[in-house]
């Protein structure tokens, strides 16, 4: 029986030493030290031994498994250790591989057009200033002393959602929430969305944006809406830029103008751009009408303000010489990569 046990302690270490996977080894382990492995087969015979054999072979046996035990764990350790630096040499990288060019995004152009703007006002001091795309009636329109019977306010030019409310048709209700919550002085510009009802064509879409700015403290004058608005076009359009005001009636100001720029790619000789004028129309202007500041809380005695707005689509279109303005909102990478 000894004899048995020696032969089997040896067939499996050679065994063991043969194989060098995880699943090949557990089968060894199960075939030589399972409840039905060789060992406990043999044992089962220990019935037959006499008393004085019994503890020798006991002892034989025990060393047998446990030689095969510490066998079969050495041969798992080697495994592990195998295995893992096979996983790290298939994971090792290699650093001359050309690198996977990451594609990023960029601004679309209305965002890039409205981040210039908004960069040269917020380094003259003003503040930006948001509000709701969706409007009261009154802060659209009443505060901003449009009478009842003027054209924007027809439902053929705006959107309405009830009698009350509606999509903004411009961005000045800003200006009317800034000037009820603030007191003056007041210094912001108000970039956001629009909405008119207006059929999209080459040069109008139901969806557009504005800039339009602000100031009401003492003492402001239109001399001083001039020089805020040439320092802008200087900013934007280049140093030589000269503007003009052209008288113009707006609701919301008194005096109020419209605002050329010399044509910034022909410099007023006269071009396609400005279609052989030598000057483009970019903004209307003003200095606040009493009734609006007084329909904010805002006492015209003490107090005067300018206000501005321009179109950041017409703006960005005359920049880039986009001729569609459809083209800005249709998503087509082809044209927006072009910026
Ligand atoms: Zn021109």
């Amino acid at each position: 029986m000894k004899e048995q046990l020696l032969n089997i302690k040896e067939n499996a270490l050679k065994e063991i030493n043969k194989y060098e996977k995880m699943d090949e080894i557990e089968k060894l382990r199960v075939k030589y030290l399972g409840k039905k492995g060789e060992i406990t087969n043999i044992l089962k015979g220990m019935g037959k031994l006499s008393a004085e054999e019994r503890p020798v072979i006991g002892k034989v046996a025990n060393e047998v498994r446990g030689e095969i035990e510490k066998a079969i764990s050495d041969k798992k350790e080697e495994i592990k250790i195998i295995e893992k630096n096979e996983k790290l040499k298939a994971e090792v990288l290699d650093v001359t591989m050309p690198g996977k060019k990451i594609k990023i995004g960029k601004k679309h152009p209305i965002t890039q057009m409205m981040d210039e703007v908004k960069y040269i006002f917020t380094g003259m001091g003003f503040k930006v200033a948001e509000g709701p795309e969706i409007e009261t009636v009154f802060n659209n329109f009443d505060a901003l002393n449009a009478p009842k019977n003027h054209p924007s306010r027809d439902m053929s030019d705006t959107f309405y959602i009830d009698e009350n409310l509606l999509l903004r048709t411009q961005t000045s209700p800003v200006q009317i929430r800034t000037m009820k919550s603030a007191k003056p002085p007041i210094k912001i510009i108000a970039p956001g969305r629009c909405f008119r009802f207006d059929e999209p064509d080459a040069t109008h879409s139901p969806m557009f944006h504005q800039i339009e700015g602000l100031v009401v403290d003492k003492n402001v004058t239109m001399a001083e809406l001039k020089g805020t608005l040439d320092a802008f076009v200087k900013q934007l359009f280049g140093e030589n830029t000269k503007t003009k005001f052209r008288p113009h009636n707006f609701p919301f100001t008194e005096p109020s103008a419209e605002v050329d720029v010399t044509c910034f790619k022909c410099k007023g000789k006269g071009c396609s751009v400005c279609k052989g004028e030598g000057w483009i129309e970019i903004l209307g202007a003003g200095m606040v009408h009493p009734n609006v500041l007084k329909n904010c809380g805002i006492d015209p005695e003490e107090y005067s303000g300018f206000a501005f707005g321009m179109g950041v689509d017409r703006i960005a279109m005359l920049k880039y010489e986009i001729d569609d303005i459809r083209l800005l909102f249709e998503n087509d990478m082809r044209f927006l990569n072009q910026f």
